[in-house]
């Protein structure tokens, strides 16, 4: 707030009236998200490209993952096409 009304010259602080904060702990308990994670993973090198976690299972048959913890990756597009990926994976391939 000190940088912000610094860089507009404008006394904010005193017009605020309601402030609330949305973070990790609240993706935790409003999403169950892992570790509160809001991104996905880090773009680490293990967890890049092809080493990213797998859409199909290795120890459960006929289970299959989509969305951003997978391939290709975090966004919405990417999730969406995840999707995609594991119904054509199932309709054209595993069957
Ligand atoms: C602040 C913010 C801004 C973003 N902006 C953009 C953007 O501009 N463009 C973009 O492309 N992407 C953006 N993203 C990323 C994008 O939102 C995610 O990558 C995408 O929504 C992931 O989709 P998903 O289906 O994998 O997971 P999610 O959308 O997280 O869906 C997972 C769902 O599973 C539910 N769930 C979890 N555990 C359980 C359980 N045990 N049982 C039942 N349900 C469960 C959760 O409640 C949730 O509804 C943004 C993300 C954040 C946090």
């Amino acid at each position: 707030m000190q940088r912000l009304e610094d860089l507009t010259g404008q006394d904010i602080r005193k017009s605020i009236i309601f402030k609330r904060s949305f973070a990790h702990n609240d993706f935790k308990t409003d999403y169950h998200a892992f570790k509160g994670n809001a991104y996905g993973l880090a773009n680490t090198l293990l967890q890049t490209a092809f080493l990213k976690p797998k859409i199909k299972s290795k120890k459960v048959k006929n289970l299959y993952y989509t969305g951003q913890l997978t391939a290709p990756g975090p966004g919405v597009p990417p999730s969406l096409i995840s999707g995609q990926v594991v119904a054509d994976l199932i309709v054209n391939c595993e069957r």
